[in-house]
């Protein structure tokens, strides 16, 4: 794991109430780092340290490319597992006494770092949190933001209708999307799949929510280990990061890739092999940035969250034309134009 380039990394624990975490404060060329808290059980701290680093950059590159004055950042609650050897749903809830210690631990990161909702965790555990520090966003404060992961999904969708255009498609109408993990974002696109007309393939972890699916959306569902592979236009992994595999990749059917999950790629060879087989990827922290736009927005108490997630949509053609232009990768196209933007404070230092 390479951490050479990050500001800060700390595990704090908590011995009263139990609690441990990871912070991984990346880049502050921006401004303060902003970036959800995931709330996992990891199989050992080091599985724990690799996810909270790896999620980290990823804040950085997608807050630039964003356009928001905010570095990257990421923390995890490492949570009690079921015994398991593998990462995994926590075991218990988390506890108000924890949250609460972790708005003290935000707290005492001066505003170098910024929470909002990742996975496992709802408004209520940052609102809980917001009793100790002025530190955390998407919970509605002054009636913006909120609940970020319907913003996300805004962003995909958008996305997804540049996606299916270069496909040849004339909109999502008739299109069949697989959503992989139906939480706060895959849910919410879901509906927005559904009203545009698509036709959606589902699968979770947890049947309750795929049965919300099927009868909602009149969705079809499929084991989670078939569901990318299966017989669909676009897939759009919204559930944990390296579902691309590069087996998957080698085999997939669908010709298009636009989901929420962070680092969906398991690694950046597996853009190569999507090019060479002419799948179409959206890189995924250039139109899961909804969530941290309004996030952002709400924190600084600034308006125009719909106009700026509408600058997704054009921003991932410019992206598509390069990568078709220069024979890239469209993430390598995405990360270099998000370099760009991180080198450009110190340039105008430098004139
Ligand atoms: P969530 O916790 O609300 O939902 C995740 C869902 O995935 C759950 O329903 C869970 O049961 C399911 N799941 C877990 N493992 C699965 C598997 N192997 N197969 C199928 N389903 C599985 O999380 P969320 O907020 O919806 O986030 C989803 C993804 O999008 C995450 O990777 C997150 O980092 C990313 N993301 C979220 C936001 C946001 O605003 N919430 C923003 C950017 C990126």
């Amino acid at each position: 794991m390479r951490v050479d380039d990050f500001h800060r990394i700390l595990i704090r624990n908590d011995p009263v109430t139990g609690l441990r975490a990871a912070f991984a404060i990346h880049d502050l060329t921006l401004g303060p780092a902003l970036g959800g808290v995931r709330r996992w059980a990891y199989p050992d701290d080091n599985a724990a340290l690799a996810d909270v680093v790896r999620l980290a950059r990823g804040m950085t590159f997608k807050n630039a490319l964003a356009d928001l004055p905010f570095g990257g950042g990421k923390s995890v609650i490492i949570a009690p597992g079921a015994g398991s050897e593998k990462a995994g749903p926590p075991a218990s809830p988390v506890t108000e006494a924890q949250l609460q210690q972790f708005g003290r631990w935000l707290e005492e990161l001066g505003g170098e770092y910024v929470v909002a909702e990742d996975v496992g965790m709802r408004v209520a555990d940052l609102a809980c949190m917001a009793a100790e520090t002025n530190f955390v966003t998407g919970i509605g404060r002054g009636g913006r933001g909120g609940n970020p992961g319907p913003r996300t999904a805004q962003g995909v969708f958008i996305g997804m209708q540049v996606v299916a255009e270069r496909l040849g498609f004339a909109g999502l109408a008739g299109i069949r999307v697989a959503v992989q993990g139906l939480g706060n974002v895959g849910m919410a696109l879901c509906d927005l799949l559904h009203r545009a007309g698509a036709i959606l393939v589902v699968a979770d972890i947890d049947a309750a929510k795929v049965a919300h699916a099927r009868v909602r959306f009149g969705a079809a569902t499929l084991p989670v280990g078939e569901l990318l592979a299966a017989d669909v236009d676009i897939i759009a992994p919204c559930a944990l990061g390296g579902a691309i595999t590069p087996q998957l990749a080698a085999t997939m059917t669908a010709r298009g890739i636009a989901g929420s999950a962070n680092n969906q790629l398991a690694h950046a060879a597996v853009g190569k092999l999507l090019r060479n087989r002419g799948i179409l990827y959206a890189p995924d922290y250039v139109i899961n940035a909804g969530g941290v736009i309004s996030a952002g927005l709400e924190y600084l108490g600034g308006d125009g969250f719909e106009s700026k997630v509408r600058e997704i949509g054009p921003r991932l053609v410019r992206i598509f034309d390069e990568a078709q232009a220069s024979g890239s990768t469209e993430a390598d196209v995405a990360d270099a134009m998000a370099l760009e933007i991180l080198r450009r404070p110190a340039l105008d230092e430098v004139a």
